[in-house]
């Protein structure tokens, strides 16, 4: 008997459209990603990037368009309002909401809560785990993090690269099925990049879908499965990592590319 694939993309965008005060700065974003898949988004500063991530984790609005993720839609189709579209009721925000989490280039880690309690504390009260269940699966994930010694630590105690692997720790922890990332090693020094990418690559063996936002293009093209490259709020090349970053010939990527060479 011939099986039966789930072949619907776990994340679907479909023209997505945002704007401040009557300046479009997300202005037709449409792309799909797959459950297991990596997708890596590059371009110019200004060019929309974290605004599409705080629209697809509900940290912003937008007026026009579709999102669907895990199979809900976030937006009810076709219903328009005048403010835009009509978002889904609050139950199926939250379940999507739920189903996402996001790492900050600054980390946003509580500063008043040590380490173990910032990674248990919105599993307690969000999730409603009981303290031991949410406590061992929080030094799981230390352990994994390479951070088994510092649950009790604040995070002022901890190093800029530390700090965000406590942070993707703790998204972890709420076991969401897409995790977006903001440039999460664009505020640590150099010599401290690498032990967040490589944490982040070893997620890859996880089969964790992330979406991440990133300038370290090389690392963008080896974490990748497909790659976007934004600029002035438009898709203006999509592709696998082989294409976008060196058969394309599309000129506005090329020259973004070539700062970085
Ligand atoms: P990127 O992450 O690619 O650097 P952003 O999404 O942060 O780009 O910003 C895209 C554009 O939207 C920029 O022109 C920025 O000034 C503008 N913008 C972002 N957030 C706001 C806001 N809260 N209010 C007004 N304009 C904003
Ligand atoms: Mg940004």
């Amino acid at each position: 008997m011939e099986e039966l694939k789930n072949t619907a993309p776990i994340l679907h965008v479909s023209h997505l459209k945002k704007s401040f005060d009557d300046v479009a700065v997300l202005k037709d974003i449409s792309f799909d990603l797959n459950a297991g898949e990596v997708l890596s988004i590059i371009g110019p500063s200004g060019s929309g990037k974290s605004t599409l991530l705080r629209c697809l984790t509900q940290l912003e609005t937008f007026e026009a368009g579709e999102v669907c993720i895990d199979g809900k839609d976030m937006v009810i189709p076709g219903v328009k309002t005048k403010n835009g579209v009509k978002y889904a009721p609050a139950k199926t925000l939250r379940e999507i909401r739920l189903s996402t989490g996001l790492v900050f280039q600054n980390f946003n880690l509580f500063p008043h809560l040590t380490v173990l309690q910032n990674l248990t504390l919105a599993p307690i009260r969000v999730l409603e785990k009981n303290r031991e269940e949410a406590r061992d699966l929080a030094r799981e994930l230390l352990k994994r993090m390479g951070l088994e010694n510092k649950e009790k630590a604040y995070p002022c105690e901890l190093s800029g690269g530390q700090q965000q692997r406590v942070s993707i720790a703790r998204a972890l922890a709420m076991n969401p099925k897409i995790l977006f990332f903001d440039e999460p090693t664009s505020a640590l020094d150099p010599e401290l990049t690498g032990e967040v990418l490589k944490i982040i690559k070893g997620l890859t063996e996880l089969q964790m879908t992330m979406v991440i936002v990133t300038h370290e293009m090389a690392f963008a093209r080896d974490v990748a499965d497909k790659v976007l490259f934004m600029d002035g709020g438009v898709i203006v090349e999509q592709g696998t990592p082989e294409y976008v970053f060196g058969k394309s010939e599309n000129d506005r990527l090329n020259a973004f590319l070539s700062r970085f060479a």
